[in-house]
């Protein structure tokens, strides 16, 4: 994507206003300042001077720091110290950020001059007429605030009351208390319970479940860690803690011998626990986070498999455990036997450089080749998508070349020639058959026009599937998790034509999109469609999304044979023909 001026402008601004809220070194603040009005002022393109390799620290207040920062947002347009700095800040500051009408300048004030660091804070002192005293603020700006914010709630309690939070957010806070707490010397099984456990695409709270030798140091331990705001509650088995992300975590210490009952009962779903209490009750068990009762003797608990065992059940995966279905297919022992992330061979959607990609066609083979990948397919955007600089008939032909070049060059990996094509509104293709036809894989996605009524949605995808060179259908719901609704389609008709026309359809591994969802998933499989659980990779640390998306089909009930990519490039090669 071409970088202009404005946009490295934009990105030392930003990072300038969070330096602010910081109240970092005035005259660092101020460099930044500086040079983003340098930068707005050049007549000549900063990118084509990086590019070109000119020396900017000729250009006024640019020193050696902030040409090489310079130089890395023209590259990859972005900035990484940025993207840190927003980390180290509180989450809810990004949240107000979110309020429209309140910028870093508005932020920063309410931060430094009445301590507003949350959603709740800001509402209270709307309420209490502080915020029209405050520089920049007026009546006005306090009403519209307010309004926002009851408008936000509103959707909150629209989803369930509570928040939550994406599951790549709340793996990465997960596994960082959890490795703390396992530097307990009394910790012995640390376990992270709940929908997390069960990859849901989006988590509440957490529960961790532990078992350990003295139970109060843990729990000392557990409160004093370095992200807790606020200590709900300390007892001796179980405690609760906000952390300052806004996120709520309660942690159990249980009794080696209730282990297997507590982390049942503590992963849910709810409605999978009353489903094996109700058997229990048929054979005069009780069943609780205990464990495994006849009368008052405890027959069952200290694993999962003793539990389900007890009910004549065989064990369970966590990502099943939604009662959709899995008591009854464990009854029947007709349980599938689910995909896992070691059987996955390849990664069947990418971009690199030559569209919005930051690595080159070389970088990401590499790094595909070092997750024991056989294949890869190289799917830059197609000529549509201007703004990540889509491909045309020419780009594409020059890029077929470089993949030849590097099939030869590159042993043990297989560079698949392939596209991310756009579907036109009216379900026209962006590049014509004589180009696609040399393409190993093609994709093909909907990438604008979102808000067609449902039909004409339907009808834009299905036609795009009736070119025969088209293979798979990417992100096919359009959603972004918690940004974003699945545009108007009828999944249920595309998964079917898809099976018709031995086209397949994508699950979008990152984790803002998870597309498609378990249930159609699901859906798929049942009607006989084989899913390509791909990542779209922008960057190298992005391959490895996949977990996300092999936990999401994992809750779509999918096998290794439901799964694309778990074929040799010899299989695959065989299922693409049409
Ligand atoms: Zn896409
Ligand atoms: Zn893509």
């Amino acid at each position: 994507m071409p970088v202009h001026n404005n946009d490295i402008a934009d990105i030392f601004n930003e990072f300038a206003d969070l330096l602010e809220i910081k109240r970092a070194n005035p005259f660092r603040i101020r460099s930044y300042r500086n040079a983003a009005r340098t930068l707005t002022g050049q007549s000549r393109n900063i990118s084509d001077m990086v590019r070109e390799g000119d020396d900017l620290t000729q250009l006024p207040g640019i020193g050696k720091d902030l040409a090489a920062k310079i130089k890395e947002i023209a590259e990859t347009g972005e900035l990484s110290k940025l993207n840190d700095l927003k980390k180290e800040l509180p989450d809810d500051l990004s949240k107000l950020m979110k309020i429209p009408g309140l910028g870093p300048k508005k932020i920063k004030v309410l931060f430094q001059d009445l301590g507003i660091a949350s959603v709740k804070s800001l509402k209270k002192a709307a309420q209490g007429h502080k915020l029209r005293e405050l520089e920049g603020f007026g009546d006005k700006t306090e009403q519209n605030i307010l309004g926002e914010i009851e408008r936000i709630e509103e959707e909150i309690k629209k989803h369930g009351g509570k928040e939550r939070i994406k599951l790549f957010r709340a793996e990465q806070i997960a596994e960082k208390y959890r490795e703390y707490l396992e530097k307990h010397k009394e910790a012995e099984k640390i376990q992270v319970a709940g929908s997390y456990r069960r990859r849901r695409e989006t988590v509440g709270d957490l529960d961790i479940l532990a078992v350990c030798g003295k139970e109060t140091g843990l729990m000392d331990h557990f409160v004093g860690y370095e992200d807790v705001e606020k200590i709900i509650s300390k007892g001796k088995t179980k405690s609760s803690v906000l952390l300052r992300a806004g996120f709520q975590v309660d942690l159990r210490v249980v009794q080696p011998e209730s282990y297997g009952a507590a982390l049942l009962y503590f992963t849910g779903s709810k409605d999978h626990n009353i489903a094996v209490r109700k058997i229990g009750v048929g054979k005069n068990l009780k069943i609780n986070e205990y464990g495994v009762f006849k009368g008052d003797r405890q027959i069952a608990g200290k694993t999962e498999s003793e539990v389900y065992k007890a009910v004549g059940l065989p064990f369970i995966e966590p990502e099943l455990r939604e009662d959709r279905g899995e008591i009854e297919a464990g009854q029947k022992g007709n349980l599938p036997r689910l995909v896992e992330l070691g059987d996955i061979r390849g990664d069947l959607h990418m971009h690199t450089r030559y569209s919005d990609g930051r690595l080159t066609i070389k970088e990401m083979a590499e790094a595909a080749r070092n997750k024991g990948y056989e294949y890869i397919a190289v799917s830059d955007h197609s000529k549509h998508l201007t703004v990540a600089n889509g491909l045309d008939e020419r780009r594409l032909a020059e890029q077929m070349k470089e993949i030849d070049k590097l099939n030869q060059e590159l042993k043990d990996i297989r560079i698949l020639k392939s596209i991310e094509l756009d579907i036109l509104e009216d379900g026209a293709l962006d590049l014509p058959d004589e180009v696609l036809k040399d393409l190993d894989l093609v994709l093909c996605s909907v990438h604008y026009r979102f808000n067609l009524s449902l039909e004409k949605q339907t009808k834009r995808i299905l036609k795009a599937m009736d070119n025969p060179y088209v293979n798979i259908i990417c992100h096919p719901s359009g959603r972004l998790i918690n940004e974003r609704p699945p545009y108007e389609v009828n999944m249920e008709k595309l998964i079917k034509s898809a099976k018709e026309r031995n086209c397949f359809m994508e699950l979008n591994a990152h984790p803002d999109r998870l597309d498609l969802n378990d249930i159609y998933c699901k859906m798929a499989k049942k009607e006989g469609v084989k899913v390509a659980v791909s990542t779209d990779a922008h960057a190298q640390n992005d391959l490895d999304f996949m977990r996300f998306g092999v936990g999401q089909a994992r809750r779509g009930w999918l096998e290794t044979g439901d799964v694309l990519n778990t074929r040799s490039w010899k299989d695959l090669s065989e299922e693409l023909g049409r």
